[in-house]
């Protein structure tokens, strides 16, 4: 009887493990949030110190601002340097349009 029991209580725990995963992963399907790959290409160019001196959570937030055009200034970095980072970031920004073909308003 309590073989009968634990055989039981592990085909329920089984059960509910699969229905929830199956939950879960339906909903990272269906709520996957695509994200400019530009903002990737961004933030390789910044220092990657996530110091936060920007005024930002990191540099993740301060080249999704860039990418976004909520930030203009390049330069709004504070540990990056002109020639390393600001610069290629300009021209990289410049030279990819996002999906409504514009460039954000970016400057040193
Ligand atoms: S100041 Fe520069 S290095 Fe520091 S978090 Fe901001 S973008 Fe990153």
């Amino acid at each position: 009887m309590n073989g009968l029991n634990l055989l039981w209580g592990v085909l329920i725990l089984a059960g509910l493990g699969l229905f929830f995963g199956a939950i879960l992963t339906l909903a990272a399907i269906f709520f996957k949030v695509e994200e400019d790959p530009r903002i990737a290409e961004v933030e390789k160019l910044l220092p990657n110190a996530n110091c936060g001196g920007c005024g930002y959570a990191g540099c993740h937030a301060l080249a999704e601002a860039l990418v976004k055009g909520e930030v203009t200034k390049v330069s709004t970095c504070k540990v990056g340097k002109a020639d390393k980072n600001f610069q290629p970031i300009l021209a990289y920004l410049a030279s990819h349009p996002g999906k409504d073909g514009k460039t954000p308003p970016s400057t040193l």
